[in-house]
């Protein structure tokens, strides 16, 4: 297998095919292709994926083997992955193939606590392939974790979501119309999932995007807060300070990035949020 997939998430990684799409079209259309589910499970089956790291402590407990899938229904103002908003941004990998590299690394994650997190993009655009690799992980004894929005959530059976150990679950806004702002989606189908989670005991760490003038706002935040703290299986809350490492992907899209003179939230602003958070009983990072 020639394929060459490795690296990070903040290196560049457009494609002059994904450049030219985007200066040709819309490149914030959701293409029909993104709206397909894949077919037959198995080995065979092929996911399009844009890139994997190994030696991630940032995407769940300790050291991670970390795919990014591609696909998203969201546009979030602040995405550091503009290049992985459609499926045909990656490169088709089969089951088999991804598998070949995780057992490389498996014991090493073992040892460390840590274990497999799908990222993206949005892994639940591609959920037959997310699900056999999460299957064929935990065969392997490995910890496995989804990076999710939570959008496609009514995409997932509950067999699906005994396979998954923990849920990364971004919630980008508490209030409805600052949500659909930063996303250009609806925040509801989000809160359902992270309310059928909690239900189902399956455990979480919810993360929030601290973004000076977008996301900051008091009421804001006690509204996700609120979220938060009726969440049975919720283990902490991450607050992510906003930063400009996404802002060269997009330039290199030729998109036009809404938060180019944004600073990132000053250590008192994060105190406040983290604060709020924490008023509630919940533990914060
Ligand atoms: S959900 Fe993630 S990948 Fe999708 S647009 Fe938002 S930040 Fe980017």
């Amino acid at each position: 297998m020639g394929q060459t997939l490795s690296g990070s998430r903040y290196e560049l990684h457009v494609s002059r095919s994904g450049a030219a799409q985007s200066k040709s079209q819309d490149y914030f259309t959701i293409h029909a292709a993104d709206l397909e589910e894949s077919g037959d499970p198995g080995e065979d089956l092929v996911g399009n994926v844009h890139s994997w790291e190994v030696g991630s402590t940032v995407d769940g407990p300790g050291i991670r083997f970390v795919a990014f899938l591609t696909g998203c229904f969201l546009r979030c103002q602040y995405c550091h992955n503009p290049d992985t908003w459609h499926k045909n941004n990656g490169r088709p990998v089969s089951v088999a193939r991804a598998m070949q590299e995780i057992r490389k690394y498996a014991q090493v994650l073992k040892i460390s606590h840590g274990g497999v997190t799908l990222s993206g993009g949005e892994p639940m655009v591609q959920k037959a392939f997310a699900m056999q690799i999460f299957k064929r992980c935990k065969q392997l004894g490995l910890h496995t974790c989804i990076d999710t929005a939570g959008r496609l959530g009514d995409r997932m059976t509950d067999e699906d979501l005994a396979l998954i150990d923990l849920h990364l679950l971004d919630i980008k806004s508490g209030d409805p119309a600052i949500y659909e702002q930063v996303t250009r989606q609806p925040l509801q189908p989000t809160l359902d999932y992270a309310r059928r989670l909690s239900d189902l005991g399956r455990p979480m760490w919810v993360r929030y995007v601290l973004v000076p003038g977008l996301t900051d706002g008091y009421d804001n935040v006690e509204k996700v807060a609120d979220v938060c703290a009726g969440l049975k299986s919720l283990e902490r809350v991450e607050i992510l300070r906003f930063h400009q490492m996404g802002r060269d992907k997009w330039e290199k899209l030729g998109l036009e990035y809404p938060l180019r003179d944004v600073e990132p939230p000053s250590p008192e602003l994060a105190e406040r949020v983290r604060g709020q958070f924490r008023s509630r009983g919940l533990t914060v990072y």
